[in-house]
């Protein structure tokens, strides 16, 4: 049987309401697991509850009912096991102004109880890219070298999971660059990665499989490319030697909308009706054909399409 990474069963949040704020059900049952040894996206708009998910996984948040399984270790039942197989590098930058990045990663290590000759402070340094910054006060490192300390704090106990909540939001290029370079060597060496983003195009490209979640509840989950496969929707894009005329005899269910340079993009259905379809219209509407060029939807549509009409 495959081994899973992280199994959630009928997972429940609901945070506390106070004087003015009523109680927010912020993940209602939710079933979900991930593979070990996949780059696995959890992707949703704001406030889907995925921040509220992973912190649960982290052990952070207490969940209100349900069942976590972390690395086969049942957080009620074995929460220190099932602590030690995951690590996070949080949404928010959280950390004390007068460490240094060194003595922040051994103070980590010694929460988790990483004995002193199992510690491998310095490669983690390396890996982020901190080793000249090593000795600094935290408060005086920019917001990337920030990021950079919590990545590497994620790791100090060699977690066969790193989760990743919003890592690329709002970071330059190089840091993004950085992050990813390292999520995929680390994906390589075995560990299992999740990872949450804004960047949806970011998720086509790095992730394996990929969860949606919405309202605090799944959407869908499914493997990338069986997510894209999905959108039947396409588009041909014309390039017209003459300006087009204004009202062209196109088959059922088939929108032309006009683009930059003179081009026209027609959308269609593609289990309804044949690209070879579209163009016999187009020819019969005298329109001289220069260049040609089909389009598949991307994630965004996808993305769009199943959270849209909740
Ligand atoms: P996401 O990370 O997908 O943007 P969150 O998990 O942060 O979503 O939030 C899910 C919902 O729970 C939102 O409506 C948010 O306002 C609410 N929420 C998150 N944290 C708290 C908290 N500590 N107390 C009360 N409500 C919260
Ligand atoms: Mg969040």
């Amino acid at each position: 049987m495959e081994q899973q990474a992280i199994e959630v069963k009928g997972l429940r949040k609901t945070y506390a309401g106070g004087k003015k704020q009523e109680p927010k059900e912020a993940i209602k049952g939710l079933d979900l697991t991930i593979p070990a040894g996949t780059i696995f996206g959890l992707l949703g708009p704001n406030g889907a509850g995925k921040s509220t998910l992973i912190n649960i996984l982290a052990g952070l948040v207490k969940k209100t009912d349900g069942q976590v399984v972390i690395w086969g270790f049942d957080q009620d039942v074995n929460p220190r096991q099932s602590r030690a197989a995951i690590g996070v590098m949080p949404q928010e930058i959280n950390m004390d102004p007068f460490f240094t990045p060194r003595a922040a990663l051994e103070t980590q290590a010694g929460l988790y109880g990483v004995p002193k000759s199992e510690r491998w402070t310095d490669e983690i340094l390396e890996l982020v890219g901190l080793s000249d910054k090593a000795e600094a006060y935290a408060r005086n490192l920019s917001g990337g070298m920030k990021r950079r300390l919590l990545l590497a704090k994620a790791l100090v106990h060699r977690p066969q999971i790193l989760v990743l909540d919003e890592p690329t939001a709002g970071v330059d290029i190089e840091l993004r660059a950085m992050l990813w370079r390292n999520v995929r060597k680390l994906n390589e060496q075995g560990m299992t990665i999740i990872l949450t983003t804004h960047y949806l195009e970011e998720a086509e490209e790095m992730c394996d499989e990929i969860a949606i979640i919405n309202h605090g509840e799944l959407i869908v989950r499914d493997t990338t490319a069986n997510l894209l496969g999905r959108m039947d929707r396409k588009a041909l894009v014309v390039e017209p030697r003459n300006p087009a005329p204004a009202d062209i005899a196109l088959p059922d269910g088939v929108r032309m909308e006009e683009r930059p340079g003179g081009r026209l993009a027609f959308t269609y259905a593609r289990n309804k009706t044949a690209a070879e379809d579209i163009l016999d219209a187009i020819r019969a509407a005298g329109i001289e054909i220069r260049d040609v060029a089909t389009e598949q939807p991307g994630l965004e549509e996808v993305f769009v399409s199943l959270t849209s009409n909740q």
